[in-house]
């Protein structure tokens, strides 16, 4: 159990993000805390993460290029020697397998303040039988859902072809 420094009140460890700098490897606030915070603050925050890529851009790319011939050839190594392995993770890991699948899907859906341990753990725990849908779709002529927490739900697949044929005959949706 751990105190969130936002509202004062014990959690699981589960309740909050990794932050691997911190003490403890997790973040002070709780997931729900910092969800609020990173909403309120949203574009202070992309202000301050522009002005930081910005002024210390070639600083960053330089350490990119520097980094990447070392460890390119352990990680070809590791995979080449894991193949099977890593393989089988994805097969086993289907709700990983999804939210990298979704991550890369909506990439142009997700705010830069969205907690992807929160996301991550949505996908993990998708009941057998069940996928994860947006309950605002990402796309569509006139509204485009957001890939956060709060717009997810666990359908059946039923369910799910129900719902968007029911959206593509609502006027307000448009198309897809
Ligand atoms: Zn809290």
């Amino acid at each position: 159990m751990k105190l969130c420094n936002k509202c004062g009140e014990t959690k699981t460890l589960t309740s909050f993000g990794v932050q691997k700098r911190s003490k403890d490897g997790l973040q002070y606030y709780c997931r729900v805390c910092r969800a609020e915070h990173q909403q309120l603050n949203k574009e202070s925050i992309s202000k301050y993460r522009k002005s930081h890529y910005k002024e210390n851009s070639a600083k960053i790319s330089e350490r990119k290029k520097e980094l990447y011939p070392r460890y390119k050839e352990t990680i070809s190594r590791y995979q080449e020697a894991n193949k099977d392995n890593i393989s089988n993770y994805w097969k086993s890991n289907r709700g990983m397998r999804n939210y990298h699948y979704n991550k890369y899907r909506a990439v142009e859906a997700t705010p830069n303040w969205v907690d992807h341990e929160w996301l991550k753990l949505i996908y993990i725990h998708c009941p057998k039988g069940y996928t994860v849908d947006h309950i605002i779709p990402l796309q569509s002529d006139i509204v485009c859902g957001l890939h956060v927490p709060w717009n997810l739900q666990y359908l059946t697949p039923v369910e799910n072809s129900k719902k968007h044929n029911k959206l593509i005959g609502d006027k307000r949706y448009g198309r897809f």
